[in-house]
């Protein structure tokens, strides 16, 4: 049996004070949309939202200290607590012309119209401030009790007002663990069109939500199928059905689902994991030696490859370059053969900011060979061994660390500031990552004259 009540004791204290707040001025409150979904759930809300009766006029009345967010479209931030509160008056769809933002909003005084406009069933179950009754009339909850992802209405309409709302239910098929319902599935190939005028900033957002649901891979199932990656990122369907090698159990792109699913990282490290072997497509080669397939360089191919696709999903400078990094670096097999030079030289490659990173995509990256993969593990750990014993030891990684400086090669060797100065530094760098006791001042002087004198 659905509950018809919920007891509002599970609602935040400060949400029904601004619901109280309302009703002392002669309107109305419902708590509405993505937290009831999450109540009923039983999962903790990452936000709450008001819908009510008040029109914009009323709410800056009722909460003059209120941000006015939205107020053409009648939204205003309440903060209480330092937290944020979204309050906006019910509304009813103007017609959406650009596949964005309807060209104007109606303000209605029935919840029911306003949960009409509502993408999914489970988002538009509202609860009334005043006695938690339940308010569900496109049976939301019957929907969560079965495990479905429906659209409110015509799902057809629903998409082809705003483009969103595909990648929307991608993205909760992942995060509420739920299997899209058919019919709304089948909406989602004839509106890729009004997706397609999404802005790149919404859909990377999108993308970073999706990463925080346990298997994000449910999602980019849903966008494979639907043609919603063929939009957003084709290069990573190229791995579709690709058939690897010996040491694979899963074709090109199923390892990179079973790779950003296996990764515990933040949203940005899921998604190197995701684009990690994305050059292996165009580098696959059939070797007669081994009866298998290669991929040489599909890590430096691949990186090639993901700095594009950053740069489209509008990523920040910092995280384009740790997504490209972590792509081109990904590769490592360590041995007993890798000498402390071979560790220090490997950490100045790859950078010791970002050895966390690797570490942990490793770890995924082996797991989702789905084969044996123990060895590759205790590798990973002797690695770490070794690395952070070279890390202890004090091991010059960049010329800053080195004993002396531009200003000390200027006045020593007595040449001028420019261009040599930075050679001789990387020359001693190089030197000093191969024999650490190197790394003093008379004897980093005396290699300097070395290197100045054997310049061309
Ligand atoms: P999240 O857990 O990400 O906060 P949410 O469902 O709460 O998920 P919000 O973006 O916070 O999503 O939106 C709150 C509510 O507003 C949704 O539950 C839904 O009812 C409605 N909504 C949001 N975006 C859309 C949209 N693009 N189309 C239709 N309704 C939407
Ligand atoms: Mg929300």
């Amino acid at each position: 049996m659905e509950p018809d009540r919920v007891d509002l004791a599970v609602v935040p204290r400060d949400v029904l004070d601004l619901c109280e707040r309302l009703r002392s001025q002669g309107k109305r409150a419902w708590i509405v949309g993505g937290c009831v979904r999450d109540l009923l759930l039983g999962r903790p809300p990452s936000d709450w939202d008001v819908a009510t009766d008040a029109l914009p006029p009323d709410l800056l009345r009722i909460f003059p200290r209120a941000i006015p967010t939205g107020i053409e479209h009648g939204t205003v931030t309440v903060v209480k607590g330092g937290r944020h509160y979204e309050v906006t008056t019910l509304r009813g769809e103007g017609t959406y012309s650009d596949g964005r933002r309807p060209d104007w909003v109606e303000f209605v005084g029935d919840i029911a119209a306003d949960l009409a406009r509502r993408d999914f069933t489970v988002n538009a179950i509202a609860l009334d401030a005043l006695d938690g009754k339940v308010i569900d009339p496109y049976g939301g909850r019957s929907d969560l009790g079965r495990g479905v992802l429906r659209a409110v209405g015509d799902p057809h309409e629903r998409f082809s007002e705003d483009g969103l709302r595909v990648l929307r239910a991608a993205r909760f098929v992942a995060s509420l663990e739920l299997a899209l319902d058919p019919a709304t599935e089948a909406a989602i190939e004839p509106t890729l069109d009004t997706f397609r005028k999404v802005a790149s900033e919404r859909v990377r957002d999108e993308w970073v939500k999706t990463m925080k649901a346990r298997a994000p891979s449910r999602a980019f199932e849903v966008m494979r199928r639907t043609g919603i990656l063929g939009v957003t990122c084709p290069e990573l369907l190229k791995g579709v059905g690709m058939e690897q090698n010996r040491w694979h159990a899963y074709d090109v792109w199923r390892h990179g689902l079973e790779c950003m699913d296996a990764c515990t990282g933040d949203p940005i490290l899921r998604i190197a994991a995701l684009l990690h072997d994305v050059g292996k497509p165009s580098t696959r080669a059939w070797s007669e030696k081994t009866s298998d397939y290669t991929f040489y360089d599909h890590d430096r191919v691949g990186a090639e490859i993901a700095e594009p696709i950053s740069a489209r999903l509008r990523f920040s400078n910092d995280e384009r370059a740790r997504i490209v990094s972590l792509v081109r670096n990904h590769l490592f097999h360590y041995s007993a053969e890798w000498t402390d030079a071979a560790v220090r030289r490997w950490i100045r490659r790859v950078g010791a900011a970002r050895l966390e990173d690797l570490y942990a995509l490793n770890d995924a990256d082996v797991r989702a060979k789905g084969r044996d993969f123990d060895a590759d593990l205790e590798a990973l750990a002797r690695l770490k061994a070794h690395v952070a014993s070279v890390l202890a030891a004090g091991a010059a990684l960049s010329t800053r660390d080195l004993k002396v400086n531009g200003n000390d090669l200027m006045r020593e060797l007595g040449i001028a500031p420019g261009r040599v100065i930075g050679e001789i530094l990387d020359a001693l760098l190089e030197a000093v990552t191969n024999d650490p006791a190197l790394n003093e001042k008379d004897a980093l002087l005396a290699r300097a004259r070395v290197v100045l004198a054997s310049r061309p």
